[in-house]
């Protein structure tokens, strides 16, 4: 059997969705072209969205940064300004790119433990009229914080920038108010919520905002637009498609459907949530997050105040029980990280905390 996968992401999958792959299909095939399309139908769906209302949605190959980096490199003008506002890895990581691009930009850098507040981000933009872009990730998957994508998104339509959301370990299991939230871009991934898996990413967009960017891009395979301009009546790629990934994941979208959609994943996610949560803190576990600001999607817990407490010990002898479990990423404490996202339900939450309390048994971890 295979292992079970607490990380955010490649998650496990259903075996429905792995069986989909089970298939040769050429690029032009007349049956791929049509899944194509179906997905794109239903991640406007998803959404929330419509053609009609001015929105559309692209398939990018690769990983999901590869996703967040053909917007970052695309829908930003040689004279463009964006404000990035981070308090993670991943936030950080769009700073790379627009240093690479040589974008200008503006970093709210906020502490991992804090979801940046909306009063602080007006204050830049009051300020500052030469912003054109803003910038944010909803769920940082550094330590599982929910940003609050809301009032950023009041504050984007009121001084009118073009607002882009890396929602890449959210969407598909927190509900999004898109049109609500004023979002321009909204990026994520085959392997997150949607419980595909890994090989390309998604950009959901205001058309009028790809629109102006014809030729803005600064690399040739990640070009947004292009991308756009190639699949928007075609449904077809410029390059080769990731075709058993998107297989997959055409059947990981009938498999959300059925289920319930984005209100019962949701549900379901939080109740593992919930229950490791509470089993944690029975154990003597603590989350490095506040409560009121940790989402329900991955979570961070400090390293047990504990001499006999050892990472890679703790993580080797989980693994060997068949749990794997993520390594922390925060700059200035030690954690390690639990996802609950994925083929997880309750009783998966349940013998990873009988293994945890093993393994804490074992190596001589008692509070
Ligand atoms: C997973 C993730 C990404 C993309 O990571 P890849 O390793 O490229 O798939 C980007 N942003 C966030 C918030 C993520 O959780």
């Amino acid at each position: 059997m295979d292992n079970k996968l607490f990380t955010p992401g490649p998650l496990n999958t259903k075996l429905s969705v792995k069986e989909a792959m089970l298939h040769d299909m050429g690029s032009r095939d007349k049956e791929f072209i049509s899944v194509v399309k179906e997905i794109r139908e239903e991640l406007l769906l998803l959404a929330g969205v419509t053609k009609d209302e001015g929105y559309d949605t692209v398939l990018m190959q690769g990983s999901g940064t590869f996703g967040v980096e053909s917007v970052i490199s695309t829908a930003i003008p040689a004279d463009g300004h964006l404000l990035l506002i981070t308090n993670g890895a991943y936030g950080d990581r769009i700073g790379e790119m627009t240093k690479v691009y040589g974008i200008k930009t503006t970093t709210l850098s906020f502490k991992e433990n804090i979801v940046p507040p909306a009063q602080d981000v007006e204050e830049v933009l009051k300020t500052d009229i030469s912003i054109t872009h803003v910038a944010i990730i909803h769920c940082e998957t550094t330590t599982g914080i929910f940003n609050d994508i809301e009032s950023i998104g009041h504050l984007t339509r009121k001084y009118n920038k073009i607002y882009i959301v890396d929602a890449m370990s959210s969407f598909g299991a927190v509900p999004i108010d898109f049109k609500g939230f004023d979002i321009d871009f909204l990026i994520s991934s085959s392997n997150k919520c949607i419980e595909g898996v890994p090989g390309f990413s998604f950009v959901i967009f205001r058309v009028s905002s790809l629109e102006g960017c014809k030729g803005s891009a600064r690399t040739v395979s990640l070009d947004l637009y292009g991308q756009w301009a190639y699949m928007k009546n075609s449904n077809s790629f410029r390059y080769t498609p990731p075709i058993q990934t998107i297989l997959a994941f055409h059947k990981a979208l009938e498999s959300l459907k059925e289920e319930g959609g984005i209100p019962v994943r949701s549900e379901r996610y939080q109740q593992n949530y919930h229950r490791l949560i509470e089993g944690t803190e029975a154990l003597g576990l603590r989350t490095y997050l506040d409560k009121r600001d940790q989402g329900y999607i991955i979570t961070s817990f400090l390293f047990p105040d504990h001499h006999n407490f050892d990472f890679t010990q703790f993580y080797e002898k989980l693994h060997e029980r068949g749990q794997v479990i993520y390594q922390g990423k925060l700059s200035d404490t030690n954690c390690f990280r639990i996802g609950n996202i994925g083929q997880l339900y309750l009783e998966d939450i349940e013998n990873l905390l009988l293994a945890i309390k093993e393994v804490l048994n074992e190596m001589g971890v008692t509070f």
